[in-house]
């Protein structure tokens, strides 16, 4: 048993270690980096005179009365009695403490922390915190620590655990910046960051603890991005010639935008100059990236080589290849579907012809990586709709470009271009993608019209109801993304389909309505996409499922129920679903809730259509953890860092590992041995969260 663990601290048991062990921490360090969630301010001590009603605040006064006890009912008992100062009285009640009796002594002096009420009847505060004063003591105000806790443990006991971690440890911490990069930036040494994180002397000293903490957050991820991108850029890449582009703009039924033109021209030179290729196209719904991807496959087919095409979701494999296939097929290529869950025959034989060289796109879910295909000349990769790609698996495929590569030709491995749906504000896209260049789909295909965008309540509903009837009647189509349960994959089951059910039956018993979620197999998932592009259904029920990438253009009516519940980037996600095709569209966010933030929210939605102002919006309104979700940003490692506040740490740390990179690539020098380690365990730790 390491001495590090901390179920060799004092006041650490079996029990509490199993709460820590929880919360994720076994060892002293660990300890030290879980970090207080808020502060409580306990640095006002306020006389009873000038305390405020209905507000938490700390006083001193002097127990005047002995504590009676009340059993008010049962299992109810009432503990009260009064304090004072010199100028003032209050109140103190307490419920089930029955302790108190012995702690609050009549004549002695505390420091009380709690909520005030200012009544009528004078000042109360019910079970207040407090701590004895002695005699003439001056108390001090404090900054107190709030940890995210689990059940088992309280505060006392994880700032008994943390003051005890510190002192074995502190004179341990090496810090991983060097002392000159420190002093430069003017940044707190670790130790003494990590005692003040936990137990600030002031709010200015907390600021500067967190200040240090963020920025190494943010310095070994941008180190280990910028590493990333460098040994990339490093590497040669298969050269991919321009042919002409006659015959494939021929067979398009439009004319590509400047912006798509200009994507594939950046993507070419990229493969064409002999480097490898690792760039990412960020294109609003709707901006056209299928085509993007499309037309570098068929020049990396004209180069004789493969392009593997991952989408997110079997359902999207699905409709990239039943788009891209016929439009292969008229240049005499071939584009093949290998996805997890296709029919055991289905996919050997899309196996055998990918392995005899025969396929020039094949297109799957990431499931393509894992699966054991051995492709003979693989030219390019591309992901599509990104965000469900994190760093690690970016990570994760870079590394397995040569296996990928199969071991038939020459080493070097596939070039990399990802598809993002997911507007980013540029500032965040530095980091979020700090290892590709970067393409930016800027312009939407001609003629296309806002989707006109409403935020109702329930009492809409019967119009909304006609509406869905007229839009059916005009020969269109509706989505209805139904109500959001509880997660749990046998709930969310139940209710998309008892959901459908029940409007089917009593509400659109004349229409036909179809249900589409997550748990479907991929033939049932694919059976009801095809009933719903073949326009046999006019109501598609669905869980978020459709959220990426379903293009259906004769669809032009979204409608999100508890819609407050979506982050506004999902709800344009999914209300890029429609707006697709020639006709009007309208989105319907029904909302439950009619809160002023709700409504601020949702007023975005209904004034823009332009992605990335959403993004904006609502990175501002609720920060980056939410923006993506937890998971979604993909980057591992940030604990304390908020990738909308800080900014400016976030550009420091770009800048000090760009120079640092500068001076020792590799991090190899002794003084950032501890650096290299911790990027390198950043990354390990994402690749074991994968998927
Ligand atoms: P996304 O960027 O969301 O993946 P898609 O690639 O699915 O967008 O394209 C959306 C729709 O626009 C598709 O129906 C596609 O055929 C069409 N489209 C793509 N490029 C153009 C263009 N240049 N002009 C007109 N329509 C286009
Ligand atoms: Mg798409």
């Amino acid at each position: 048993m390491s001495d590090r663990e901390i179920r060799m601290l004092k006041g650490v048991g079996p029990a509490r270690s199993a709460a820590f062990a929880r919360l994720g921490i076994t060892t002293r360090r660990q300890l030290l980096h879980f970090y207080p969630r808020d502060y409580e301010d306990r640095t006002k001590i306020l006389p009873l005179s000038a305390l405020e009603n209905d507000k938490v605040q700390s006083f001193v006064a002097t127990v005047l009365e002995p504590v009676t006890v009340s059993r008010v009912r049962p299992g109810l008992t009432l503990l009260r009695t009064v304090a004072g100062d010199d100028r003032a009285r209050i109140r103190l009640a307490f419920f089930n403490q029955n302790y108190v009796k012995d702690l609050l002594r009549p004549g002695k002096t505390y420091l009380f922390y709690g909520k005030v009420s200012r009544t009528t009847y004078g000042l109360e505060a019910a079970s207040p915190e407090f701590t004895p004063l002695s005699k003439g003591e001056v108390p001090e105000g404090s900054i107190e620590p709030i940890y995210p806790l689990t059940e088992g443990l309280t505060r006392k006991v994880v700032m008994q655990a943390v003051a005890q971690a510190y002192a074995l440890e502190k004179d341990r911490l090496q810090d991983p910046l060097p002392d000159t990069l420190r002093e430069e930036l003017g940044l707190m040494p670790l130790a003494e960051a990590l005692w003040q994180i936990h137990r600030p002397e002031s709010f200015d000293l907390l600021e500067k603890a967190r200040r240090r903490l963020v920025f190494d957050e943010l310095f070994v991820l941008a180190l280990g991005l910028l590493m990333l991108k460098n040994r990339r850029t490093g590497q040669t890449g298969a050269k991919i010639y321009t042919f002409p582009w006659k015959e494939f703009y021929a067979a398009l039924p439009f004319e590509l935008t400047g912006a798509q033109k200009l994507a594939i021209a950046e993507a070419m030179e990229d493969m064409q100059s002999g480097r490898l290729m690792n760039r990412l196209v960020q294109g609003d719904v709707g901006s056209g990236k299928t085509m993007v991807a499309a037309a570098l496959a068929y020049q990396v087919a004209r180069n004789g080589r493969q392009t593997a095409l991952m989408a997110p979701t079997e359902i999207l494999a699905a409709q990239h290849h039943q788009k891209l296939a016929p439009l292969f097929a008229r240049f005499g290529m071939k584009a093949v579907l290998l996805t997890g869950r296709l029919p055991a025959a289905a996919k050997r034989e899309a196996r055998e012809v990918i392995e005899a060289n025969e396929a020039d796109l094949i297109i799957g879910t990431h499931a393509l990586l894992s699966e054991q295909v051995a492709f003979p000349n693989l030219g390019l990769v591309i992901c599509d709709e990104q965000h469900r790609f994190g760093v690690a698996q970016r990570a994760a495929l870079a590394a397995k470009g040569s296996r990928l590569d199969g071991d038939t030709v020459e080493s070097s491995p596939p070039h990399v271009l990802v598809m993002s749906a997911t507007p980013i504000p540029r500032t965040l896209a530095l980091i979020l993608y700090g290892d590709l260049d970067l393409s930016i789909l800027d312009e939407r295909p001609p003629g296309r019209k806002d989707v006109a965008t409403y935020c109702v309540g329930e009492d809409m509903r019967p119009r909304i109801e006609s509406f869905v009837r007229k839009q059916a009647a005009l020969g269109h189509q509706t989505y209805i993304v139904c109500p959001l349960v509880d997660e749990g994959d046998t709930a969310e089951l139940k209710a998309a389909t008892a959901f459908a059910e029940n409007l089917q039956k009593n509400v659109f018993p004349d229409l036909s309505v179809d249900v589409l979620h997550g748990k479907m197999k991929s033939a049932e998932k694919e059976a009801v996409m095809a009933r719903f592009l073949a326009r046999e259904t006019d109501v598609l029920v669905s869980t978020t499922v459709v959220e990426v990438g379903v293009d259906n253009p004769n669809a032009t009516l979204m409608i999100v129920e508890n819609a407050e519940r979506f982050g506004l980037s999902q709800l344009h996600q999914l209300r890029g679903r429609v707006g697709r095709g020639d006709a009007q569209s309208y989105c319907i966010l029904i909302c439950q809730s009619d809160s002023e933030t709700t409504r601020q929210r949702m007023d975005v939605l209904c004034k823009t259509n332009d992605g990335f102002v959403v993004a904006e919006k609502d990175l501002a309104l609720r920060g980056p953890g939410d923006f993506f979700g937890r998971r979604q940003h993909g980057l591992p490692g940030l604990k304390l860092a908020s990738l909308a506040a800080d900014m400016a740490i976030l550009k420091e740390a770009q800048t000090a590992a760009e120079n640092l990179l500068d001076e020792d690539p590799e991090l190899a020098q002794t003084e950032h041995a501890l650096l290299a380690s911790q990027v390198a365990a950043l990354f390990d730790e994402a690749k074991n969260t994968l998927n």
